[in-house]
């Protein structure tokens, strides 16, 4: 039987070596050092990373390893243990001289006491950050980068969460509202916008929400300067970090193309000459205008007019008076002219009037008047010119007959010539 005696001996006696042995196996950079930063321990991985031996090291200071015009942190974090008492724990840059590679510690110093209470040295244990802080380098270059795109990118660019907290703007949608992203970021919609905006914003952010879809939007909205601004918003169904729902919206500034479009759509339907609508904006709502006559059976009508002997006023004053004519006659007219009404110039000297819900006895009333008003009063031009312009005008009247609106027109166009042969300057009716 062996000795219980002998058998613990043995443990003490071989206590070191098993220390030794864990240290050596731990993973970390584990050391010590004396009064004057000589090692005078240190575990089998610090030899590795000098690419040395440990007998090598004992006895030597960090100037023989580390490259301390750099590793600056090193040297004061070694002298304030030693001088304050103090455990350190923090973050190393090192920079080995054997290889110059870069390392990260998160590491602990401790003082070491003699019997009487006196600094003696430190022990150390460090653990290599260095993947991690590279990979933090990474992820934060990555969101610089990142945020540089999409602070620069021509859309305004959010996410927001269902409780309408923003969760991330760019520059832009925070410049719109005149204020830094942060102060924006952890807000809710109504917090930095007119309560009316945000509620409109909010139902199609909402729609996103309830649908679980993307969708592309049109928007508008008044900036802080009560510039109107025209938006097409995407806003897509977005899961952030944890599986909250959120929706991601991007949102660019389709004014100026907007404006452009009201703009040809507008040259597209006005009569350049004289500013009335034109023939294709007539026929276009002439058509809308008869169909829904047709279903709601109510009245319409339509008044041809045709200038009386213009080929004169041409050959007579030259073409640019006969423009003057035209755009004199238009203004003329225009006065007399119901808003629902639609007043537009055919072509050369010849104009319509649409007359919704207006009957046979009201048009012939209203193209009566027209007619007076030239009949009664030269048209004044420039330089003091004035000339008698007298009219034909030709009516027509929705039958239930009529299948198109081309029928009713047709029926206008045959009164008018009817009125021209009446001896011109004259009303004609076609039932
Ligand atoms: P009527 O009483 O039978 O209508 O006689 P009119 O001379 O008006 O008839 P006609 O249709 O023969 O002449 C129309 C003239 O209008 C001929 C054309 O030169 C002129 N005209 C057409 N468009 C314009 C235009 O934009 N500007 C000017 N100044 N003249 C135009
Ligand atoms: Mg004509
Ligand atoms: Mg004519």
């Amino acid at each position: 039987m062996p000795d219980k005696k002998d058998d613990k001996n043995l443990q003490i006696k071989l206590q070191p070596q098993v220390m030794s042995s864990v240290l050596d196996n731990i993973g970390s950079y584990v050391y010590s050092k004396d009064l004057e930063g000589k090692y005078t321990y240190v575990n089998a991985d610090v030899a590795a990373l000098f690419q040395t031996s440990v007998q090598d090291i004992l006895g030597k200071d960090d100037s023989h390893f580390f490259d301390l015009a750099i590793s600056d942190q090193l040297r004061e974090n070694d002298l304030k243990v030693i001088r304050d008492k103090v455990t350190i724990t923090s973050e190393e840059k090192n920079v080995i001289k054997s290889t110059g590679k870069v390392t990260y510690y998160r590491t602990i110093k401790k003082p070491i006491f003699d019997e009487e209470g006196l600094v003696i040295g430190l022990s150390g244990i460090s653990m290599d950050n260095t993947e991690q802080k590279n990979l933090e380098a990474e992820n934060n270059e990555q969101k610089n980068l990142l945020n540089a795109i999409l602070d620069n990118v021509d859309a305004h660019i959010y996410i927001k969460d269902t409780k309408r907290y923003y969760k991330y703007v760019n520059r832009r949608v925070a410049a719109l509202f005149g204020k830094p992203p942060e102060s924006i970021i952890g807000k809710r919609d109504l917090d930095v916008m007119p309560a009316k905006l945000a509620a409109k914003l909010w139902k199609n952010d909402k729609l996103v929400f309830e649908s679980n879809k993307k969708i592309i939007i049109n928007e508008t909205l008044l900036d802080e300067k009560n510039n109107l601004h025209h938006y097409l918003s995407t806003k897509i169904p977005y899961n952030m970090k944890g599986g909250a729902k959120a929706v991601l919206g991007f949102s660019t500034d389709v004014t100026e193309l907007y404006q452009l479009k009201e703009k040809f759509e507008q040259l597209a339907n006005v009569d350049e000459l004289t500013q009335l609508y034109n023939r294709r904006y007539f026929f276009e709502n002439a058509n809308k205008e008869f169909n829904r006559a047709k279903r709601y059976q109510q009245a319409l009508s339509v008044i041809s007019i045709d200038v009386d002997h213009f080929k004169a006023i041409n050959d007579q004053y030259g073409h640019p008076v006969g423009d003057q004519v035209l755009r004199e006659i238009a203004k003329v007219i225009n006065p007399t002219i119901r808003d629902h009404d639609i007043f537009a110039r055919i072509g050369g000297e010849e104009f319509s009037i649409l007359l919704p819900n207006t009957t046979k006895q009201e048009s012939q009333n209203t193209a009566e008047r027209i007619r007076l008003l030239f009949d009664e009063k030269p048209i004044s031009l420039d330089n003091n010119l004035t000339l008698p312009i007298k009219i034909s005008l030709g009516i027509s009247v929705r039958k239930s007959s009529d299948s198109s609106f081309q029928d009713l027109y047709a029926r206008s166009d045959i009164a008018l010539y009817k009125a021209k042969d009446c001896g011109r300057n004259h009303v004609y009716t076609i039932d």
